[in-house]
């Protein structure tokens, strides 16, 4: 190996010591789900005041989550990754296994 190369090594080890990185589960985890409660909300709501677009709340045994969400003609709509964003909140909640999305 020359000494190049050996440095690259190095610094991807490092990197991926520092950042971490994704490897798939080894086992199947499952997270009952209570019901969650969603709120699809209008521009300007109290609960995604200040710009939010999605807001997950839990006050240990009810679970709720506003999104933004858009009237169309045929039913309302919202961004699916806010939701899923909002989604793993709750998750990470109720099993401390599943990552708060908030932590990179
Ligand atoms: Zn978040």
């Amino acid at each position: 190996m020359n000494s190049l190369a050996g440095k690259c090594s190095i610094y991807v080890c490092l990197a991926f010591l520092l950042i971490g990185c994704a490897l798939p589960i080894e086992r199947v985890h499952v997270v009952h789900v209570p019901a969650v409660d969603v709120y699809f909300v209008p521009p300007g709501h109290r609960m995604l005041e200040g710009g939010r677009v999605g807001l997950a709340w839990s006050n240990g045994t009810e679970f709720r989550i506003y999104i933004y969400g858009e009237q169309w003609a045929d039913g309302v709509d919202a961004e699916d990754a806010i939701l899923g964003h909002e989604l793993l909140h709750v998750l990470n909640w109720l099993d401390g296994r599943i990552r708060n999305p908030d932590i990179q």
